[in-house]
């Protein structure tokens, strides 16, 4: 008679398997789906059919390339990243912070961010049994530099990721704190600029500045969410190292042909961009005429504040 699944679940993962918890995606059918921040808006018919086009010669049997040179490229011209920084792309940002974690994972080295703020990367630091440390934010949701310090060099943190503006707040931290708290720690802060087409903020000059910052950046929110598209541009030395841990073909061919086709459609992406950032103002506005308080966004997204228990009440009528 072979192993009881239950002790074999139990030999493989132990009896905590339960704190680690998969990313939750809900079902949307039948609904327009907002609640992940990606484009409303698909690629025009003309220009899904030239990408279909190009797709199709697209050799099907060949792996793709290693390096993503071309896709690369396209990249750096697109959103002007210096020569003098090493850009390595990812399956979505999403498998970026995994490289970042997997690579320090085993050395008794924890990961922060902000809290709240993206789930993933507490989600992935716990996937790699790695301690994650959430860094809390003051009254006007920005950082505290004292308390970040503190919480980092007592936790012994190796990374902190940092998203800019940050997701669920929707604000832009405070330049001079996090420029303080970047100089003031030895570890390796990642500003994650996934919602960078949303606001003026680009941090890209941080990553030539400072030693102990990369950036990281991704093509979901502009209206290519389906592809799986993200990078990181930092300091050569830094990124080979991280590169180590990448998987030798982890952007797929069709993404690849698409971020090329994507960066020489860039003006028609952008005016997607536009009308998002007028509907913010005009969603905004009109929600704050139903009397409930909205806070600034510098993302696409919006949080409302309710009273206590109507909260479901305003999701429901939004929907
Ligand atoms: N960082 C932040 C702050 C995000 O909000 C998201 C997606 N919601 C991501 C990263 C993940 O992006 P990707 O689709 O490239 O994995």
């Amino acid at each position: 008679m072979s192993i009881d699944s239950k002790t074999l679940l139990n030999n493989l993962f132990g009896n905590n398997s339960s704190s680690i918890v998969p990313y939750t995606i809900e079902d949307s059918t039948g609904m327009i789906k907002l609640d992940a921040m990606e484009s409303p808006f698909n690629l025009p018919d003309l220009l899904s059919n030239e990408l279909a086009n190009r797709i199709s010669k697209v050799e099907f049997n060949r792996y793709p390339d290693s390096r993503a040179v071309k896709a690369i490229k396209s990249i750096r011209d697109w959103m002007k990243i210096p020569n003098e920084l090493r850009i390595i792309a990812g399956n979505g940002s999403d498998e970026l912070i995994s490289i970042l974690i997997m690579s320090i994972a085993g050395r008794d080295i924890s990961v922060a961010a902000p809290d709240p703020s993206f789930s993933m990367f507490k989600i992935l630091a716990k996937q790699y049994r790695t301690k994650f440390v959430p860094l809390s934010l003051d009254k006007d949701r920005d950082i505290n530099v004292e308390s970040w310090l503190h919480s980092v060099s007592k936790n012994n943190v190796g990374l902190v990721f940092i998203p800019q503006p940050n997701n669920p707040t929707g604000n832009l931290f405070d330049h001079q704190r996090l420029i303080n708290f970047i100089d003031k720690t030895e570890a390796l802060v990642i500003i994650d600029e996934a919602y960078t087409a949303f606001c003026s903020s680009n941090y890209l000059f941080l990553a030539q500045e400072k030693t102990n910052v990369i950036i990281m950046r991704t093509l979901s929110k502009i209206g290519l969410a389906a592809i799986r598209f993200g990078i990181l541009a930092g300091n050569p030395l830094l990124l080979e190292q991280f590169d180590k841990f990448r998987l030798p073909y982890n952007v797929n061919s069709v993404t690849q042909v698409t971020v090329e086709f994507a960066y020489n459609h860039r003006d028609d992406l952008s005016r997607f961009t536009k009308m998002i950032l007028r509907e913010r103002e005009r969603v905004c506005t009109e929600i704050k005429l139903l009397g409930y308080s909205v806070w600034e966004s510098q993302t696409n997204f919006l949080v409302v504040i309710t009273p206590e228990g109507q909260a479901e009440l305003l999701f429901n009528w939004l929907k």
